[in-house]
Formats: C-alpha cells, sequence, structure tokens
C-alpha cells in the first residue's frame, strides 16, 4: 500500500484532535473528488512498518483522541490488508482512543468486514457532488452517513453516530 500524507493534527475528519492517514488509490472516481491525485494505487509513498511507527508515536500524545483513515479508498482490497494489521495494532496499544474510516463504499456492503472489529466511525458512500452542503460535520455530501461502527454491527439498519 502506498500513502499519500499524514496529518499530525487534523480536527476536520473526526471527534477531536486526530492524526489522519490518507492512503492512496480509489476505484470508486466520484465526481467532483476533494482527492483526485489520490485515485493512483502507486501515487505517494509506500507505507513501511517505519510509518506505521511514527504514526503510532504520534497518536501517543494526550490530546489525540484517535485516529482517521481517509484517502483514496482505505476499504480497497488493495489497502485492507495493510489498514487491518494496523488498526489491530492501534487498538491494542490504544484501546480508549478512536478510529475513523472514510470510505466510498455502502455500509450494507461492507459490514461484515474483520477490520470492523476496530474500527469505531464509518463515514460511508461516495461523494455525490450535487448533494454537496459546507454545513455538514465531517463530511462532503448528504447522502454520506455518520455511522457508529460498533453498535451497528448485526444490525440490518446502521446507527447513526450521535
Ligand atoms: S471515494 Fe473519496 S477518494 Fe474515492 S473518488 Fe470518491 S471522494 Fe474521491
Amino acid at each position: 500500500m502506498n500513502y499519500a500524507t499524514i496529518k499530525p493534527v487534523d480536527i476536520a475528519n473526526g471527534e477531536g484532535v486526530r492524526v489522519s492517514l490518507f492512503v492512496s488509490g480509489c476505484t470508486h472516481h466520484c465526481k467532483g473528488c476533494f482527492n483526485q491525485v489520490a485515485w493512483d494505487f502507486d501515487y505517494g509513498q509506500p507505507f513501511t512498518s517505519e510509518v506505521e511507527r511514527d504514526i503510532i508515536n504520534l497518536c501517543d500524545r494526550h490530546y489525540i483522541r484517535g485516529l482517521s483513515l481517509l484517502g483514496g479508498e482505505p476499504l480497497d482490497p488493495n489497502n485492507i490488508e495493510t489498514l487491518f494489521a494496523l488498526c489491530r495494532n492501534f487498538k491494542q496499544i490504544f484501546p480508549d482512543k478512536t478510529i475513523w474510516c472514510y470510505t466510498g463504499y455502502k455500509w450494507e456492503d461492507v459490514n461484515h468486514l474483520e477490520i470492523m472489529n476496530y474500527i469505531d466511525i464509518l463515514v460511508d458512500g461516495q461523494f455525490v457532488q450535487e448533494l454537496r452542503d459546507l454545513r455538514l460535520r465531517f463530511r462532503g455530501s448528504s447522502n454520506q452517513r455518520i455511522i457508529d461502527v460498533q453498535m451497528s454491527r448485526g444490525k440490518e439498519t446502521p446507527i447513526l453516530w450521535r
């Protein structure tokens, strides 16, 4: 897996102050995508064990509420194995911090994935330009849902956060 950017302090992509990882590669190709350069799976740099260690160290600050995964597409089959390992390690070290994941897939299509054991909040669905609303918190278009993953597991209809 390649990644484009790590934001060591981010307040725009999830609750509280967070560390955000933007991975490379996305096949959704939404019209009006905010990050088209990251459609390319080869964009950016390789995600190595050193990079993972850097992220864990960045998260090990008392004011960091958790880790956010964005893209690109974190749940793409090309990226998910690496992120599964990152999420598992993160939760072992920081059981009280949260993981937010932004995906272009819908909850109904990804809720069975093993990585959901570690994700607290899933912001789901493709970006739809016609539904773009700047007043929305933590999402770009009104079709996207902010889902409480642990509350929603095993349920047909997802439980929305707050
Ligand atoms: S899912 Fe996200 S990264 Fe992928 S095309 Fe849509 S807006 Fe862009």
